[in-house]
């Protein structure tokens, strides 16, 4: 037997086909010595029927029953049979293969199927285990409808990209997965070397020093699908390994690489939705970001803003916003309307975002309500009337509106402001669904600069071109974000591209001549053989995958992914190695205990 189509190809204009499918038998059920099985491949399903009273002569019935009794779920089977209508009544209107069936005339067990550990084929997610049994048998879990849908989506996705980049001048370049450790700002992965002991390759955490000299290289486009490494704390979205749509450009600026990016992004839409992308996508400065949605990253799509108060509070005699203010925070309100949510949200609500806000990092969370045309609220008292009605002014309070006032250090309180904002929105149900808001966040700093240590730490990276004299009191970075929907899907920037710059910049974040020598020597004596002025950016492709298909986690967009404690129960790794392997490396394990991967069986959400 040979397969003459797949499962979700037959039509009604196949009617009276001779064909052969094979796949996996999903369903059956028996209507009385009538048996029907739904047989389930990756293109879909069909009906197929074993109906003892209407077989072409000669078929040996009884024979063909016993073979069709072996079936069990799951199961490997090949089908040979005739198209044929679906009795008036059954049809399937959800399936495309859902008005004929094929009345089976010969079948074969292919191969049997352990019993699976749960249900396949129901997409209702009730009927689900939870997420480690799924990820221990990834590959049954993978034959879910859902599952190959994803696999589909990233590969068509990732398959655009490719043509676009190609269409426009890009080659796809490997770089080398073991190298050096680069600064992203993770902890590396390291690969023991056993032929050099006591040293030690790093897994990447990007192409990024790669793809700068593969500009110095004269290549001038590059582009790779890179898998990257960063070994952090497990959090819902991140993963030990991800891919990132990395790409490099010469003799570009900001906007150059912005271009191509809304061009690339148009052309993904178009072939994946058939419609057109509105570009240019706007742009919005990291400290409005910061200011006005206590977020880098923010989710534009609805209102809730935050309004800076420090200047309207700044002589009430309220202690803790003195004591704030003097130490160089800030004051702001988000006035939650009362049409739009503050009428909806209680006293008891009040003190349940009061303690979330807690929970996020906020010291505190002050409210006050309008009502009769005054501003009320259990600390009222310490504001004189002017300034609760330049307050009410300042935030455009009306009858019914509810404020939430967030004070303390700038940025943390804005963040944390930030994620109260999206609970509230969330909680209201004011996010939009199935409207995706591109944009760029940009007109960012080169450093952060610790407020406690006055240590300086890269913005993005240390690669980033400043764009002003470093010994100024702000520097900018040419580097910018591309958000979607309050998520960032990557970063980029242009390069330095000059080796004292390089250095310059390491010296600032403190690193001391004989460091950059050891560290990043190979890397500034390239900048120092005529390297271009180059940029780039890195997309997050497993992110963007699970934005665009509404998924909670890039858990449900990879293949194998690890679990949330970065496990991978399928082949339960990571595992200890025999000892005469480490032996070889010459490497010693102060560790204890085996891992037991049980123990991650049902870990909670964080
Ligand atoms: N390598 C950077 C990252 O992974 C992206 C870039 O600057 O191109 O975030």
């Amino acid at each position: 037997m040979r397969r003459t189509n797949t499962c979700g190809e037959l039509r009604v204009s196949d009617l009276g086909k001779k064909v052969c499918l094979q796949g996996w038998v999903r369903f059956s059920r028996d209507h009385g010595g009538v048996q029907f099985i739904d047989l389930a491949d990756r293109y879909g399903i069909t009906q197929v029927v074993f109906d003892p009273e209407d077989l072409p002569a000669g078929t040996d019935a009884k024979q063909l029953e016993e073979v069709i009794n072996t079936f069990t779920r799951e199961c490997v089977i090949s089908v040979d049979g005739i198209v044929r209508n679906r009795v008036e009544g059954t049809e399937d209107a959800r399936n495309p293969t859902g008005k004929i069936e094929v009345l089976i005339t010969g079948a074969e067990l292919l191969n049997t199927c352990a019993i699976p550990p749960f249900e396949i084929g129901d997409q209702k997610e009730g009927v689900l285990p939870n997420e480690d049994t799924r990820l221990k048998y990834r590959y049954l879990d993978l034959r879910r409808t859902e599952m190959i849908q994803a696999m589909v989506f990233r590969s068509k996705l990732v398959h655009l990209a490719r043509q676009y980049l190609e269409q426009n001048g890009f080659l796809e370049i490997e770089t080398p997965i073991l190298g050096r450790s680069t600064p992203e700002g993770a902890r590396d992965y390291i690969v023991p070397s056993r032929i050099h002991p006591g040293t030690f390759y790093a897994l990447p955490q990007s192409p990024q020093q790669f793809k700068q000299m593969l500009m110095v290289a004269s290549m001038d486009r590059y582009y790779q699908v890179a898998r990257c490494f960063r070994d952090e704390d497990s959090r819902k979205d991140r993963q030990p390994e991800f891919t990132q749509l990395d790409l490099e450009m010469s003799f570009v600026d900001m906007k150059d690489i912005q271009d191509m990016m809304e061009g690339l992004m148009a052309y993904i839409w178009k072939g994946l939705y058939d419609e057109e992308l509105k570009t240019p996508f706007p742009h919005i400065g990291y400290r409005d970001a910061m200011e006005r949605f206590g977020s880098d990253k923010p989710d534009m799509r609805y209102g809730l803003e935050f309004v800076k108060l420090t200047e309207v509070v700044k002589d009430a005699p309220y202690k803790i916003f003195q004591n704030i203010l003097a130490n160089g925070g800030i004051v702001a309100g988000i006035n939650l309307k009362a049409d739009v949510a503050g009428d909806k949200v209680g006293r008891n609500d009040v003190d349940r975002y009061i303690a979330y806000a807690k929970k996020v990092g906020l010291g505190g969370l002050t409210w006050m309500r309008c009502v009769n045309g005054q501003l009320e609220s259990n600390i009222v008292k310490y504001f004189t009337p002017e300034i609760l009605d330049n307050i009410k002014q300042t935030m455009g309070a009306e009858e019914g509106d509810l404020i939430f006032i967030i004070a303390g250090p700038w940025k943390a309180t804005y963040e944390s402001g930030g994620f109260l904002r999206k609970k509230i929105a969330e909680d209201l149900g004011l996010v939009p669904e199935n409207e995706f808001q591109f944009f760029w966040m940009d007109q960012c700093p080169m450093f952060e600069i610790d407020p406690v240590s006055g240590k300086y730490d890269a913005f993005h990276h240390p690669f980033v071109l400043p764009e002003n004299d470093l010994d100024d009191d702000y520097v900018g970075g040419a580097c910018f974000d591309l958000c979607l929907n309050g998520n960032e899907l990557g970063s980029g920037s242009l390069r330095i591209h000059n080796a004292e710059k390089q250095i310059e910049v390491f010296h600032k974040l403190g690193l001391d001549d004989e460091r950059i020598e050891r560290n990043f020597g190979y890397f500034v004596e390239m900048l120092s053989y005529g390297a271009p002025p180059h940029g780039g950016i890195a997309i997050g492709i497993d992110r963007i995958c699970a934005i665009l298909l509404n998924k909670d986690s890039i858990r449900d967009v990879i293949a194998f992914p690890k679990n949330k404690r970065a496990v991978s129960l399928l082949d339960g790794s990571p595992s200890k190695v025999d000892d005469d392997k480490l032996e070889e490396l010459q490497i010693i394990s102060l560790a204890g205990e085996d891992l037991d991967l049980s123990e991650y069986e049902d870990t909670p959400e964080e």
